[in-house]
Parts: structure tokens; sequence; C-alpha cells
């Protein structure tokens, strides 16, 4: 590329950043508008909406010149387009492009809805790696990119390839944003100090900018994009440190170690030995309880792992020290199971529970908050309902926090009470990627739980609807043999949009069919509480041997002589819920038996439903499913509110990552505030992205 031509003088200002699309040459009111649209408002936002992907000429070959089996990109015109049945609900897409004389066969298996991307006679570009089968051209699954029909690409250019709305096209697009790199990039000034970018070996701001907007070749576009990923997990990194350091200087909690005395206490009320994972959790929590800055870890183990106890134990050491201790559930049939296991525990002991949660009666719930707020009450379990404004305690040390990916990370701030902070453990059955670990939850310390209590064995089919017969005949069989089961169906209600079939459909079907002999339940989110803790009770009682449910079941929920779980529509269920599922039915003695019935719609869900049945390690399948959702997925950044990464893919920059939250915890080890003055724009940026979302408050 060419130095930018942009000249200055002492006498001539700098272009302004801040000047508004609207007055950029070549944009009017009307173009303004669609830019406001995508959120692109002044020259800086141009200069910073990076490319979503790039269309590298480079590589473009004529059909012709192929070689087989080598990567390249070819373009043409689309002459064909035939999509056919394969039997079974699959199909094959062969999109036929002409170049020439010459012809090249695009394939795609059982995605039947990329049929209506393409057009005949429209140019496009095909790439990946081409085979040749009986003198035929063919690729599958091709990289495929739109060509605008006035288009000649350039020959051995990489060209970005910016998001677009309605309105602006592709060209368009390259030469605005062009523009305002040539007039603006000049006035930009330098986010890192000098000395940061050189211990880095980072590319300076302006030859960056230019570089990821007009790559010379591929390995200045990999430098360029390294900058800019390398700050922007900085940034991240740098807010999360800064908000671990403020925890850490400006929160007190009561110190609440644990002791021989304790354990010894503690432990007597277990059913069971403590497994050695679930000591070394405990003396992980214990040792932050021990101290006087509150507690802020994550308990990760598998479904069936055993968290409970870990709880149980970590409440227990709390109310030892005379404090209230908070176990908080997503579910109320949760709450429920957990009250009745901490009661059944502690039916011998002095300890007070209460049980909290949205369906007590107005009169129970104002004379269970008196006794809250008067100190006499020690352990509360409950659900949102705890942490409602009137809730006051009178001394809180620790809460609690059971499934917390189904809260989200900022439910945390709500327990009221005066004085001192109290401790805060969270638990998770979905375990984090590593990469996600570091980032969403890059202030907890984390403790794992690996190995659980029963390492039951789990076998897992996933079956087309025709084949449902033998998989009844295996359930009722089980059944008789004195087992229980679930049967889940992602669908409440049925409806004209979709034919799945709904839990009410499958209970009606089942009870008057195929499981006519045995006694079956429904439960869903709509009914009644009171309902569902009945009908919760009398499944884990055996009273009722199939549950035929929503998805309520799929977290906690534990009844150890369920060992069958039926999944309907399996397609509509992510990985995660699906394992959950799965959780239900290796808790007890007898081996688990998961039968998905599915019909993917895609290619993904098809990898999803695959990865099911040949993985059974949570934390295995939780890094596929992270990398099944792709970089697009924000796997749950919005969910926390975070704002979402610009250009970091959390699945490819796990380097840089790593890279990045050593250089900001040293950063702010040594300067915690961010003050010295070279780094006051990086400190800006730290506050104007995460100041909000981090409680970040005034820095420095
Ligand atoms: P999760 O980690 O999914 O919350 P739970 O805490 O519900 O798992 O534990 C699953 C089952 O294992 C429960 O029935 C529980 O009583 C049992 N359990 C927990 N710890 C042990 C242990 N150390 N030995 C035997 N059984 C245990
Ligand atoms: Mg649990």
């Amino acid at each position: 590329m060419e130095p930018n031509p942009v000249t200055t003088t002492d006498h001539e200002p700098l272009p302004d950043l801040t000047t508004q699309v609207q007055y950029l040459k070549g944009v009017g009111p009307r173009r303004a508008e669609l830019l406001n649209r995508m959120d692109i408002r002044t020259a800086t936002d141009l200069l910073f909406c990076f490319p979503r992907s790039y269309q590298d000429w480079s590589e473009r070959v004529l059909l012709a010149e192929l070689v087989e089996g080598q990567a390249a990109s070819v373009c043409g015109v689309v002459e064909k387009i035939d999509l056919r049945p394969t039997g079974r609900g699959r199909s094959r897409l062969t999109v036929t492009i002409a170049d020439g004389e010459e012809r090249l066969h695009g394939n795609w298996f059982n995605q039947p809805y990329l049929k209506d991307r393409f057009e005949i006679d429209q140019p496009v570009m095909f790439s990946g790696t081409f085979q040749q089968r009986k003198g035929r051209w063919e690729i599958s699954h091709p990289q495929v990119v739109h060509l605008a029909s006035d288009e000649e690409p350039p020959a051995g250019q990489i060209l970005p390839v910016y998001r677009l709305t309605e309105g602006i096209n592709q060209y368009q697009m390259r030469r605005l944003v062009w523009q305002v790199v040539e007039e603006f990039t000049e006035s930009l000034v330098e986010t890192l100090p000098e000395s940061f970018l050189e211990v880095h070996r980072l590319l300076p701001i302006h030859t960056a900018l230019r570089q990821i907007h007009e790559p010379d070749d591929q390995a200045s576009l990999a430098a360029a994009r390294r900058r800019f990923v390398f700050q922007e997990l900085l940034v991240l990194q740098l807010a999360l440190a800064v908000r671990r350091a403020h925890r850490i200087q400006q929160s007190r909690a009561p110190a609440l170690p644990g002791n021989g005395k304790i354990h010894a206490r503690i432990t007597r009320l277990f059913p069971f030995e403590l497994t050695p994972d679930q000591l070394t959790a405990i003396e992980e929590i214990g040792a932050d309880m021990a101290k006087e800055v509150p507690m802020n870890r994550l308990l990760q183990g598998d479904v069936g792992s055993g968290k409970t106890a870990v709880a149980e134990y970590a409440l227990l050491q709390a109310v030892a020290h005379g404090c209230q201790a908070v176990l908080m559930a997503p579910t109320e049939i949760l709450a429920n199971q957990h009250a009745r296991t901490l009661t059944r525990d502690l039916e011998n002991s002095r300890v007070r529970i209460a049980l909290l949660t949205g369906s007590l009666a107005a009169g129970q719930r104002a004379e269970v908050l008196t006794r809250i707020a008067a100190g006499e009450v020690d352990l509360v379990i409950g659900t949102h309902a705890v942490a409602q404004e009137d809730v006051v305690f009178a001394r809180l040390g620790l809460v609690i926090i059971d499934e917390q990916h189904k809260f989200g990370v900022r439910q945390r701030a709500v327990l009221k009470q005066s004085g001192l902070d109290p401790h805060y453990l969270v638990m998770t059955a979905t375990p984090i990627p590593r990469t996600i670990a570091m980032t969403l939850f890059g202030d907890l310390d984390i403790s794992t739980i690996r190995q659980g209590p029963h390492q039951q064995v789990v076998h897992t089919y996933c079956e087309s609807l025709e084949r449902t017969e033998q998989w009844w005949d295996f359930f009722r069989k089980k059944l008789r043999e004195g087992r229980q089961g679930y049967v889940v169906s992602p669908v409440v209600e049925q409806s004209e949009h979709h034919d799945l079939a709904s839990v009410e459909a499958c209970y009606e079907g089942l009870a008057n069919g195929e499981l006519s002999d045995f006694r079956l339940g429904l439960i869903h989110g709509r009914l009644p509480a009171r309902e569902k803790d009945a009908i919760m009770q009398d499944f884990a009682e055996g009273k009722i041997q199939v549950l035929v449910a929503t998805s309520v079941v799929e977290v906690g929920v534990d009844v150890p002589n369920a060992t069958l779980m039926t999944i309907m529509s399996g397609q509509q269920f992510g990985l995660a819920q699906l394992h959950q599922l799965r959780g239900r039915v290796r808790r007890g003695k007898y081996p688990g038996y998961v039968c998905v019935f599915a019909e993917p719609a895609n290619t993904e869900a098809e990898q999803r439903l695959e990865a099911l049945v040949n993985m059974t390690d949570g934390f295995e399948l939780a890094e596929v499913d992270f990398g099944l959702r792709g970089p697009g997925d924000l796997f749950g950044f919005r969910q926390h509110g975070m704002p979402p990464l610009h250009i970091a893919d959390l699945t490819r920059d796990m380097d840089l990552l790593i890279e990045a939250r050593a250089v900001a915890q040293e950063m702010v080890d040594a300067d915690p505030g961010l003050a010295e003055p070279t780094l006051s724009r990086l400190r800006q940026m730290v506050l104007t992205r995460y100041g909000k979302v981090l409680d970040l408050g005034d820095v420095g």
C-alpha cells in the first residue's frame, strides 16, 4: 500500500474525528440515516468499523486452471439451482456456476433453506477445496461471496467485506471507509504508550488501521488484526482486573474460617463420605471464607458431581460463626429440593431454616422477612424472591447461587444488608470454556469438581422418529424392573407455526398408548408452584413412574432411581441443555439411558447431537459447543449485560487473551487506578466501555 498522502502542517488543523457522517464527501442525509442505523455516526465510527471478513482475490483462479485438492476461489454466474431429497428427511442442494465454457457444482447437504440465497444469472464466488468427480468439478459446502454485478474483482488484492444495511452495497461501503481512512487516520492519537507497542510487538495505530481496511497481504492483515484484538482484550482484562482490585481493597466480609471441630460437626451430617474433589473444593472455599476479603468464587462441576454437599458445607461453616447464609436457586422446584435435602440433613441440629419463594402468601412472607431481619433464621433457601428490596438480613455472611448460568452475573449485587459484605459462591453445571472463564468470569476464582461420586454409565442414542417402537419397548422393560423415567418435550403449547408435539400432546399420547400401563405425571412451568412441588414429590417417592415434562427438569432435579430419559424434538435444545437433561439419569446405582428423537434441520444441529452421543464429559462438550456456536455467538456476553467484542474472536484468539490477561494484571498490580499519564487514553477506554456494566465507579 502507498503511504498515506495526507499532509499536515502546524497551521493546518487535523480533520475532526467527531465529524458527523452526513458531512463526509459523498454522504448525504439519506445515506447518513442508513449509516446511523448501523450505529455509525462519526468519522471515528467508520474508522473502527472493522471488516467482517475478507475476499482474498489473490487466490482467485479461473475454472480452467483449477487444481484438485487445492484451496482456491472461483468466480462464475449461477446457471442452475437444484434441490433434491435424498431420503429420510435429507437433501442435497446443487448450485452450478459457469465461467465461460467451464462448469462447477457446489453441493450442500441437508441445508435446503440455502436455496433461497441464490438466483439464476447472479455472479458469485465459491472458495474452498475443489474435487474432480467423473470429470465434473465439485465442491462441498464452499464459502460463498455474492458479487455485485458491477464488481470486477481486481487481481491479487485482499478486499474487506463489511457488515451492511439495506440501501448500501459492499462497493459503496468500501469506497466510503477507504476515503475516511485517507482523510482521518492521521487525526487519531495512539492509545497505547510507544514502549508498550514495542514490548508487545504491536503495530502503531495508524499503520494498523490502514492495513485492517486495505491489507497489503495476509501477513500485514494478521499483524493489523493482532493489534486491535490485543487492544480490545486488554481493555476488557483491565476492567476485570480493576474490578477485582476494587473488591479486594474496598469491601470487607466477616472472616469465617473452618477448623477441625467445625469440620467434624458438618461432615457427620452427610449420609456419605465426601469425595476427594469435594474436599478440595471445600478447602479452597474455606480458605477464601477465612479472609476478610469477600470470596468471589465459581464452583463448577458436571451434573451429579455433588456440588450441593459442598454448598451445604460452606453454608454451615458460615452458620457455625453465627452468620446467616443464603442458598439461591433458579426455580422453585430446585429451591424446594434443596430445602428438603438440608432439612433432612439438619434434622437433629439447631440450625433454623426458612424457605423463601415467590409462592409464599403475603402474610407468610412478611413473617419470614421479620425473622430474617431479627436474625432468627440461620439458613435462607429460596429463589429470586430472596434478592428483593424488602429482604434485609441481620448478619449475612455467605450467599450461594446455584446454577448460576440461569441468573446472569448482575443478580449478585442485590442482596442487602448494612455493614459487611457477604462472601459469594456461584455454582454451575454448565462448565465454562476456558476462554469465557477468563473473560466474562475473569474476576472469579474457580473450583472444579471433575470426578463425581457415582460416575454412572450413561448410554446415549439419537434416533429419527421412525424408530420409536424399539425405544418404548426398552423403556417399558426398564420400568417393569423398577426404574423411573422422563419424557421431555421443548414445547409447552401446540401451535400452527410448527408441527412439534407439545408436552400435553405427548402426555396424552403416551398415557393412552405406549405407556398406558404405567403411572404418568405431567409437569411444566405454567402449573402453580404447589402443584409442581407435589408432582415432583410423587416422582421422587416413586408414586409417579414416568414424568412427562418441559425443560423445567433440566437443572438440578435429583431422583436417583430415574434412569430413562426420552427427549422429543431434540434439535430444539442446545448442547448444554441436552447434557443437563442427560444428567438427570446418571445419578444412582443403575446405568442411565438417553434417547433423543430429533430431526436436525441443519449441520450444526446434527453436529450437536453427534457430540452428545459421542461425549459424556461436560467439560469437553462445553468446548465443542463453544466451537460450534462460532465467533458470532457471544455465549452470554449480551445475556450478562456485557458489550459484545468487535474484533476479538474467543475461539481463535486464545493466545492473545492469555497474554492480555497477564499484562492487565501486571499493570493493575503496579497502578490500580491506571493513573499513570501515559495510560490516560487506555483508562478512558476502560471506563467508557465497562465502567457502567462492571460498576467500576470512578477509577483512580
Ligand atoms: P450436582 O452437582 O448436579 O448439584 P448433587 O449435589 O445434586 O449434584 O449430587 C448428586 C447426587 O450425588 C445426590 O443424590 C447426592 O446426594 C449424591 N452425592 C453427593 N456427594 C456424594 C458423595 N460424596 N458420595 C455419595 N453420594 C453423593
Ligand atoms: Mg445441583
